[in-house]
Formats: C-alpha cells, structure tokens, sequence
C-alpha cells in the first residue's frame, strides 16, 4: 500500500497530508459558547487519541469562545461555519486553528478575498467539503444527479475561488453516506489533485452500524493510500468516534500506538467465559497505553500458536487457563484470577 503524495499543510500544531500522521478528527457536540462543557468533552477526547477538534461556530458568542477553550486544551480546533464570512473572520481573531466553509456559500469574492487574507496572516488552513446532500444544482443538472462527478467537480470548484486568489493551504472531504459513492469520489478526486484528504463516510448512523461503514469505506481508501486526516461519524459520543478512528488506523499498521486485542471467536473446545473475559479485557486493557498485541484465546491447542505473533496472552483450558508469552507458556493460572495476572504482566512489560 503505497501513501498518495499529497502537498503538506497546517493545522495549529499538526501537518496533514505528505508522510505525516493520519490524524484522527471529531467534533463536539456541545455548544461551543457553552465553554467549561465544551472544554471538558475536548479534554476527553484529547485523553482517547483524538488529534484534531472541529467546533460548531453559529455567532459570535461562539466566535470569541475561540480564545478561551483554545487556551484550555492541546488540540487544533477548526471551526465549522456555515454561510456567514462575518464568523469566520471573527473564529479566526479569536485563535482558530482551521476553517470548514465552503467559499461557494459565503456570498461573493470580497468575502472570500477577506477571509483567505485573514487565513493567510494567522497561517489557519482552510477544509472545503462536499456532502452529497448539499451539492449545487448547476451540478446536479450538469453530471445527471448525486454521483462522483458531482462531488468532486463541486467542490473542485469550490477551491478554485481559493486558489484565484493564490491560497493553497486546503484540503478536501466528499462525504456521502453511501459507500460506494464516497470511494469513488475520494479515488477520483484524488487522482486529479494533490490536496491532502480528509475522509469521511457522513451521517454514518449509530455506533454499531456506523463503525461498520465507516470502516468499510475508510479503511477502503486507506488501503489504497488515499487520505491524510479521518473522521468517522457516529450518532452518539464522540469518544467513540476517536476510539473507532485510531483502530482503523492500527489494523492497517497506519497508527503505531497503543495496544492491541485479538481473541479467538470461541467455539466447542472453550471450557472458561472467554467472552465475559475478554469483553472486561476490553474495558481494563483501555487505559493502558503500551504498543504490544495482546491475544485472549480460548484453548491451550490454538491458543498460543494461533497467537504466536502477540507479545503476551491467555490460552483458555478447563477452569484455568495458560499465560504465554510470545507464543511460550509462562505459567497457569485459575480462571478467576487470569485476567489480573494478565493485566500484571503487561503492566511489568517494558
Ligand atoms: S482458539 Fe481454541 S477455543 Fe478459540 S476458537 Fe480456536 S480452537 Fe476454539
């Protein structure tokens, strides 16, 4: 899987695009001039991996919230404006990091003139997207309805009133909801430019069913090289959009970072609860933040050896069960006390 070059850009302290991290993206969804919520679900998001932070900015209050919440947390934080220059510019003196808005809607060239002057004296990056709900009619008539050719030359138009007035420092999303449809645009678009991309599948629905798009259509393209910062869209917390972001990037060995849990899916030969030991693996194994592969598996004949590439592990036998490590038995224990010996031994691993 060979990365697509893309042209490197800015946002606060990240470069997206290049050889740099894929970061992961989500937004909050408290009000923004709600400070002390929205800090505080910020912070959260920090602590599970989120690398980049988008803000609603629907007036003015929530413009000069900007200076505070940006003095609080670690992240970049984009601001989302819809249709209003005026909160742009506002977003941007107040200390945003990064703009979403489409130049198409803001009214005119002078806006976008004042906005991309303003971008380029705090040097603030700007994303241009394209849902597949909200493209222009003009296109709709002229590529025969909601397909790739719409997306992509929709918002290719978008950043080519950014780049008439010589600003580059862009990057590009084509969300859709349906699939099939978002990796077509993404591949199209990413064959005829080289702005970085930031991937999407939007309105992904609920966590079970949209972790599952999300990571079909995501992981797709970046199995392809294509994409440079993700954000997966769930109805409900965003923390689990950070979680499920960073675990599509360590299945595709995209993200070197924390720890990672495999278990067999049981079947006749388990003789201990694997399930509920491995669904509270799950839950204690979270806060430890070490880059090792952890296997839970429910035999001592496929265990070890079917995990032999983990660093550390459990091989289930009859009310007991096996710790190995990388592939070697270290010893037995009981299945009661399995999980706390496991979670000792990775807590003494360098
Ligand atoms: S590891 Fe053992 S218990 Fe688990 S699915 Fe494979 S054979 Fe069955």
């Amino acid at each position: 899987m060979e990365r697509k070059n893309t042209r490197v850009i800015k946002v606060g302290n990240r470069l997206i695009g290049g050889n740099n991290p894929i970061t992961v993206q989500s937004m909050t969804n408290t009000l923004t001039k709600d400070i002390d919520s929205t800090i505080k679900q910020i912070k959260k998001l920090e602590e599970a991996g989120c690398d980049i932070i988008r803000v609603a900015i629907s007036d003015m209050e929530d413009a000069r919230s900007i200076d505070s919440i940006s003095k609080a947390v670690d992240i970049p934080i984009i601001g989302d404006i819809q249709y209003d220059y005026k909160l742009a510019l506002a977003a941007i003196e107040h200390g945003i990091d990064g703009l979403r808005i489409n130049p198409g809607n803001i009214g005119g060239k002078e806006k976008i003139r004042e906005i991309v002057k303003a971008c380029k004296e705090k040097d603030i990056s700007i994303r241009v997207g394209v849902n597949s709900g909200s493209i222009k009619k003009e296109y709709l008539d002229k590529y025969s309805g909601v397909n790739e050719y719409s997306m992509v030359y929709s918002a290719l138009e978008n950043v080519k009133l950014l780049e008439d007035l010589g600003f580059y420092d862009i990057k590009i999303s084509l969300k859709a909801s349906n699939v099939p449809l978002t990796i077509k645009s993404y591949m199209k678009i990413s064959e005829l430019c080289d702005y970085p991309l930031h991937l999407g599948i939007t309105e992904a629905g609920p966590n079970w069913r949209g972790t599952i798009k999300s990571s079909v259509g995501i992981g797709t393209l970046l199995a392809m090289g294509i994409g440079d910062t993700i954000r997966i869209s769930l109805t409900g917390d965003p923390v689990e959009e950070v979680r499920v972001g960073r675990e599509i990037l360590k299945s595709l060995g995209l993200l070197k970072e924390g720890l990672e849990l495999i278990s067999c899916p049981t079947c006749g030969r388990t003789k201990i609860d694997l399930i509920k030991i491995v669904e509270e693996a799950e839950r204690r194994l979270d806060g430890i933040d070490k880059h090792i592969k952890v296997a839970i598996m429910g035999c001592p004949v496929n265990g070890p050896g079917e995990a032999r590439e983990a660093d550390i592990g459990i091989a289930g036998g009859n009310g007991e069960g096996l710790i190995f490590k990388k592939g070697q038995i270290v010893r037995k224990v009981k299945e009661e006390d399995l999980l706390d010996e496991l979670i000792k031994e990775i807590k003494a691993m360098d």
